[in-house]
């Protein structure tokens, strides 16, 4: 028999910046839902790792957590500037995109507001909960950074954990050596190990490759810097008012009602909106660097375009890639390698836990919800794992607000249902 206490509404994987909107609207509704989430971290961070100094934000602030559904919330990137008493320099500063360090401590400041989470808990495995033939509720597994196992069981389950570090096949024997780190570790893991005059060679050309390779340039220790890029040139990324309007909410609908094909070709369109692109003035700042150096005649920065790694090895303490295109193949030495190549979304079997042999393998539906076997009664919603079906913004910050509040609105009526089978189950017993 399952008991019918010590069961949560919802049960929610991951606290970043998607299912931290979505507790808030669920609050903000009065859904009277019991929501846990369980977040790895020990404390809230939004990409920790990546908080560069002089890195802003690439959306507007009015993309926050909630002001596109509900202007009047206190949980608003203008009511924390209130809050901080910086409301009025803000404005002065005559700019919609704040430090991302200022967002950073906006997400912190509505985090702490929001007593639904419990930190330190990575979430290790997913099991279903039988009454007869059917999945009645689940229990969620989680780990502290002690190895200590916790459990929790929810009516229905929200899985928010990002993307996974993509870690290209040349680096795949090295993934537990410190001489090559993704640039979701680069604050604490690779600028640690920076020396004076270093050799560091950065993969990648979009925004986090061309800051780091900025942040690195500008240091004391003054390393030689080999970027390596696919591309012909480092490109801006696409921020125009028309290309923009795919991240309006009303977009994922009218993305959504597309034919597969039509889907792929937009995506693909529109990539450099999102990837492999860097903002304008960031672009313009690295191109004056390597001018000054010419003048200069140093040769400490150097770019590597129409080039890919197909191959490394170790010589001692140092790596040798070897870079393959129209100028190669040839070799660099690199004493650190950054991988600024970006992540991997997709809804894995890990993830699921004991619940992936239920699933279809479809794609969310319009509601984010996965579509599982019959037999599997509670309901499973993803965030950010949709972007083939629902758009370029769907691992972005620009749907948040109103990506909850859809989420709450089905969460409400996923849990009546729930809660009326559950006690009809009770009573036949
Ligand atoms: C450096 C950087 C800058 C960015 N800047 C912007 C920007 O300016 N504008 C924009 O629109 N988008 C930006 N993005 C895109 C980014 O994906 C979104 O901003 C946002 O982080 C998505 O939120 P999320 O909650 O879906 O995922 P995440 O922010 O990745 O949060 C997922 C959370 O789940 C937790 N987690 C993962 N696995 C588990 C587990 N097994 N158990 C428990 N917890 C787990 C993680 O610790 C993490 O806290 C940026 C991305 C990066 C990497």
């Amino acid at each position: 028999m399952t008991s019918d206490e010590n069961i949560f509404d919802l049960l929610g994987v991951g606290f970043g910046p998607s299912n931290l909107a979505l507790a808030i609207a669920l609050q903000e509704r009065g859904a009277g839902l019991s929501a846990r989430f369980l977040e790895a971290r020990a404390q809230f961070a939004w990409h920790p790792d990546m908080m560069i100094p002089g890195a802003d934000m690439q959306v507007s602030f009015l993309k926050d957590l909630v002001s596109q559904r509900n202007p009047q919330s206190p949980y608003s990137f203008v009511a924390y500037l209130h809050a901080k008493g910086r409301l009025g320099r803000f404005i002065n500063r005559k700019t919609f995109f704040p430090s991302r360090v200022e967002f950073n401590d906006y997400l912190v400041w509505v985090a702490g507001q929001m007593p639904v989470c419990t930190y330190d808990r990575k979430v290790v495995g997913i099991e279903p909960e039988w009454q007869g033939k059917r999945i009645s509720a689940l229990t969620v597994i989680a780990q502290d950074g002690a190895q200590r196992l916790y459990r929790e069981r929810g009516r229905n389950l929200i899985l928010a954990t990002g993307g996974k570090p993509r870690w290209p096949a040349p680096f795949a024997a090295l993934r537990d050596d410190p001489r090559v780190v993704h640039s979701g570790d680069y604050l604490s893991r690779a600028l640690p190990r920076l020396r004076s005059g270093m050799r560091v060679a950065v993969i990648g050309s979009g925004q986090s490759g061309a800051e780091i390779f900025e942040d690195l340039a500008a240091r004391p220790e003054a390393p030689m810097i080999d970027l390596v890029l696919r591309r012909t040139a480092l490109r801006p990324s696409d921020d125009t008012p028309f290309v923009n309007e795919i991240f309006d909410p009303a977009g994922t609908d009218r993305f959504h009602a597309r034919p597969e094909d039509e889907r792929r070709r937009a995506l693909t369109d529109l990539a450099a909106t999102n990837y492999s692109v860097a903002d304008g003035d960031l672009i313009a700042a690295l191109y004056d660097r390597l001018y000054e150096q010419s003048v200069t005649g140093e040769d400490r920065l150097r770019l590597h375009p129409e080039h890919g790694v197909t191959e490394v090895q170790g010589h001692g303490s140092t790596l040798e890639l070897t870079l393959t295109g129209p100028q190669g193949p040839y070799k660099i030495a690199a004493d650190l390698v950054i991988l600024a190549t970006g992540y991997e979304r997709a809804i894995t079997a890990e993830m699921l836990g004991e619940l992936a042999p239920y699933w279809t393998g479809e794609a969310p539906d319009r509601t984010y919800r996965l579509p599982m076997a019959p037999e599997v009664g509670p309901a499973i919603f993803v965030q950010g794992f949709s972007e083939a079906t629902h758009g370029l913004s769907d691992t972005l910050l620009s749907v948040l607000a109103l990506r909850a509040q859809e989420l709450a609105d089905s969460l409400v009526k996923c849990s009546q249902t729930a809660r009326r089978t559950q006690s009809h189950s009770l009573a036949a017993e």
